[in-house]
């Protein structure tokens, strides 16, 4: 690890502790010196879940930011991060994700997803009564989960778009409009939006602006609200 990561990693707790230290495993807090003990999966944010999710939802951020960037690490003056993702275990879900991707690369100018071996994140497919949800072991892998039976209920390039919302660092925000991608399934099953609205792109873009240097910065710039 060098000193950077360790500097980065201690930003990231100290965010996670100062607003999220009741909901937060300190296990997940901490995944570069949790070891062993942090095998465990923590189940993440979920397209219908509670908001008390979110402290999974940034450590799960933090976990794909972090992957991606050890790669990008050989190419320090690159202006846009690349996220590689593996659909290959939600084959059913592949034209979703391929929509779901381009429609973030296409909102983004400071990070892009791709797919790929070697992957930051994977996507899954299965049953499962969470339903749809973003997640991370706590040691720089995560995954997004899509739900059958939940995506026959919601559209479901719009419930890929809002899980991968949660990779690039977004928080569920289920009282909003449909307008808004990442209020899930808050406006209900009807609501067929797949794009995020100008605020979360901003959001996302400023989340991931200037790679390295801004990811630390952002991170202790949370701690200190
Ligand atoms: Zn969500």
């Amino acid at each position: 690890m060098n000193r950077f990561m360790t500097s980065l990693s201690a930003a990231l707790g100290l965010a996670l502790a100062s607003g999220l230290a009741a909901a937060v495993p300190a296990s997940a807090a901490t995944p570069d010196t949790a070891g062993g003990a942090s095998q465990q999966r923590y189940a993440g944010s979920s397209y219908t879940g509670s908001a008390a999710e979110r402290a999974d939802n940034q450590a799960f951020y933090a976990a794909v930011m972090k992957s991606a960037l050890a790669k990008q690490a050989a190419h320090p003056y690159l202006r846009t991060v690349t996220v590689t993702y593996d659909a290959s275990n939600a084959p059913s879900f592949a034209s979703e994700i391929a929509g779901a991707a381009q429609i973030w690369n296409s909102s983004e100018r400071n990070v892009q997803l791709r797919a790929g071996s070697n992957a930051d994140f994977s996507y899954y497919e299965g049953n499962d009564s969470r339903g749809s949800y973003a997640s991370t072991d706590g040691h720089g892998q995560g995954y997004v989960f899509l739900d059958y039976s939940q995506n026959q209920q919601y559209y479901p390039v719009r419930v890929v778009a809002h899980e991968t919302g949660h990779v690039l660092g977004l928080p569920d925000h289920y009282s909003g409009p449909c307008s808004e991608l990442m209020s899930g399934g808050g406006p209900g099953t009807s609501c067929t939006n797949p794009y995020p609205n100008a605020t979360e792109k901003r959001r996302v873009d400023s989340l991931w602006a200037n790679g390295l240097s801004a990811v630390a910065k952002n991170a202790s710039a949370d701690a200190a609200r």
